[in-house]
């Protein structure tokens, strides 16, 4: 199976992908308007608002689950053929982002909505991408 290929940083994803390689999951923030958000842009995405004063910060890495599906079809991302969850998180700092869950089973019933998670990270050629794991399983970190 061919590896999925590494993300290739861009000037606006730049900090973002530095910060994985730290194990820091950055995000950025609106110093006008103060609401953090995510994707990685130069300005608020705000509409009321469309502010270029934005800066980086580091989040707690901690997100709840909003919404996911179970892709059974393989993947290479992990390089494996397990059925993949596809997630919506919700980090604490408010921002959603689209990520793998990983460390539980690819079954409705270990997958509450609302259910506590943390950040890990997952090599893909030299590029750290975030994941999430529960926070209460005692899942290697
Ligand atoms: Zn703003």
């Amino acid at each position: 199976m061919t590896p999925a290929p590494a993300p290739i940083p861009t000037p606006e994803t730049r900090e973002f992908w530095a910060g994985t390689a730290q194990r820091e999951l950055r995000i950025q923030r609106c110093r006008t308007c103060e609401r953090p958000y995510f994707h990685p842009r130069p300005f608020c995405p705000n509409p009321d608002c469309s502010s270029d004063d934005v800066e980086w910060f580091v989040t707690a890495g901690r997100a709840n689950l909003v919404s996911y599906v179970i892709n059974y079809r393989p993947l290479s991302v992990f390089d494996t053929n397990e059925p993949q969850i596809i997630a919506i998180v919700q980090l604490e700092e408010g921002p959603r982002m689209l990520t793998n869950i990983l460390g539980v089973a690819p079954h409705p019933d270990q997958l509450p909505l609302g259910m506590k998670l943390k950040v890990d990270y997952v090599a893909r050629g030299d590029q750290w991408l975030p994941v999430f794991r529960p926070l209460q399983q005692g899942v290697a970190q």
